[in-house]
């Protein structure tokens, strides 16, 4: 059962969701994260730091409900989607290691874990090397997506 932690009741997460469903964006992949996509602070129109707040709030929830979209679709909330830094690399990966051998180069697509790599020169450092901290809260998402 799926329960809401960061607002007082369902109601009020839903109400939250509606308002910010064109600041959030949802990973399509294997893992369901949600993260800010666009926001801008409007003083003189009604959103503020509060507002911010309710939002990265929402996002919390997003990410403790883990909700698929076709049960957000269900609830009337309808966001971005898209694939994160890690579901893109792992969709990346076998054309990724085709091409670094093709090219002459070790196949090590997506294997540093540590967020350190010493092939400068390749051009798939940016989406490979990974934090070891995303990594790991990534595969714990990855495990209890639905
Ligand atoms: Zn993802």
């Amino acid at each position: 059962m799926k329960t809401v932690r960061f607002f007082q009741d369902c109601d009020e997460f839903l109400k939250a969701a509606l308002k910010f469903s064109g600041n959030m964006t949802q990973c399509i992949g294997k893992c369901r994260i949600t993260w800010i996509s666009t926001y801008q602070i409007q003083p003189n129109n009604g959103s503020g730091p509060d507002d911010l707040l309710e939002l990265e709030n929402c996002v919390k929830e997003m990410n403790n409900l883990l909700l698929c979209p076709e049960e957000l679709a269900d609830l009337g909330i309808f966001i971005s989607h898209g694939l994160c830094k890690l579901c893109l690399r792992t969709s990346l990966l076998p054309t990724a290691k085709k091409n670094q051998r093709k090219e002459g180069n070790f196949d090590c697509f997506a294997s540093a874990e540590n967020g350190f790599c010493d092939q400068t020169r390749c051009k798939y450092q940016t989406i490979c090397v990974t934090d070891a901290n995303e990594l790991r809260e990534w595969r714990e998402r990855i495990d209890i997506a639905c």
